[in-house]
């Protein structure tokens, strides 16, 4: 069984390696002169900027993640966040835990959840029930974990990454940062004599003896292909009607400090500023990803206009970070075909797709799960799939 995989993002290079250790024949084909997609790091300043992601998988050494990484073989040390999270709130920074939250809003919470786990209501209607921090916190959490805010979730989008953050625990930092996934995978690859080719695929096509992709000049046979290029792309590429998603966008800030401003390895959530959601000093668990302290910050684009949403999101860092000496290293805007999540929150499309033979994996073709774990549970899928079809044969 020959098997193509279309991009050399997290998902195409977790999607090779489980292909790769069961047996198959893989090729990784990757547009770009870079692997990892948006969830690698390149070394700027003495600091390890990262491509996307904020150096965090989203559950840590428990997650789907990481337990697919020890499965393939893939040597990644994991910090566990201590503790998950905490809230600058008025001034104050404050430990978070249930008891955090008065228990007339986690009476609120409950009673929202038991009415709403299938229906179409908004958070927003949540949040105008609850106190002051419950409500701010909840706002600065989907901001920072989905780029989104209250008035574009349902509780049925967010249940399945509430329960898993519940079960598993919150993030953790990889040693190295995004690149040291991208590397261990591409070690793993190596292992099987699996190197990425660097071609842009220009289309996918259904034929008499399974599929064909195609480059510049030349086309290859495949007995299966698996995309990780998101949904819009493969079927742009397979010359199918391309699904209408609505991406999430957001845009993060690097920043040099000279003195640490936490003193924890999880998310600090900012809960009285206008875009900034939170902020993580990944060097608190990896000193190596930065000459000194280092602070990524994260935003929702609220607006379309990229300045206007960077001004506001400026005007909070300053405010966060009074007193404090500091250097925005880096500002990067997600949108428009590079966004944070392909899909919004719960929106994700199938791993399968209408042409046999033909799967998505990666952003946009999540599992229920956030992110990184969500992109780890779709290609669990797409291998099964695979594996039947084999079986058929
Ligand atoms: C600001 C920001 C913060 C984030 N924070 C986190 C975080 O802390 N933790 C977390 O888990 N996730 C985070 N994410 C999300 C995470 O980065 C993505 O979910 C993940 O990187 C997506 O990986 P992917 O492989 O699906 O897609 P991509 O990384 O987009 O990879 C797709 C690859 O396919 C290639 N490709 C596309 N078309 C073709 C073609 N025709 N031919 C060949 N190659 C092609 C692309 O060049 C690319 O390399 C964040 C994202 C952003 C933007």
């Amino acid at each position: 069984m020959r098997v193509a995989v279309v991009g050399a993002g997290l998902g195409g290079l977790l999607a090779a390696a489980n292909l790769l250790e069961r047996g198959y024949k893989v090729d990784v084909f990757e547009k770009l002169p870079f692997n990892g997609g948006r969830f690698t790091n390149f070394h700027y300043k003495g600091y390890e900027i990262s491509t996307g992601a904020l150096h965090m998988i989203p559950h840590g050494s428990k997650g789907p993640l990481a337990k697919m990484l020890r499965k393939v073989g893939a040597k990644v040390e994991i910090v566990d966040s201590k503790p998950n999270g905490t809230a600058l709130y008025r001034g104050e920074e404050i430990k978070v835990s249930k008891k955090t939250f008065p228990l007339k809003s986690r009476l609120k919470f409950a009673l929202y959840c038991l009415k709403n786990v299938f229906r179409e209501v908004k958070l927003s209607e949540l949040e105008k029930n609850l106190d002051e921090f419950s409500a701010k916190f909840l706002r600065a959490f989907l901001g920072w974990s989905l780029s989104l805010t209250p008035s574009q979730l349902s509780l049925s989008d967010v249940y399945p990454i509430y329960e898993a953050t519940y079960t598993l625990g919150g993030p953790g930092i990889p040693i190295g940062g995004c690149k040291a996934v991208v590397d261990a995978l591409l070690e793993v690859m190596e292992s099987y004599d699996c190197r990425v080719k660097r071609e842009k695929v220009r289309a996918i096509r259904m034929e008499s003896y399974g599929l064909s992709l195609h480059f510049r000049n030349t086309s290859e046979r495949f007995d299966a292909v698996v995309s990780d290029a998101g949904p819009v792309e493969t079927y742009r590429l397979a010359g199918l009607n391309v699904p209408k998603l609505e991406e999430s966008r957001g845009i993060k800030y690097s920043i040099a400090l000279k003195e640490p401003l936490i003193d924890h390895t999880g998310v600090m959530f900012t809960l009285d500023t206008r875009r900034i959601c939170g902020v993580n000093q990944v060097t608190n668990a990896d000193p190596n990803l930065g000459e000194r302290h280092f602070l990524m910050a994260h935003q929702p684009m609220i607006t379309s206009n990229v300045k206007f949403e960077i001004a506001e999101g400026l005007k909070d860092l300053k405010e966060i970070l009074k007193g404090y000496e500091y250097e925005v290293l880096v500002i990067q805007s997600f949108s428009d075909g590079w966004p944070v999540n392909r899909a919004r929150a719960g929106r994700d499309c199938s791993n399968e797709t209408p042409v046999k033979g033909l799967y998505m994996v990666g952003d946009g073709a999540k599992g229920e799960d956030i992110e990184v774990d969500g992109i780890a549970i779709g290609i669990e899928r797409v291998v099964k799939e695979i594996e039947k079809e084999v079986e058929k044969r």
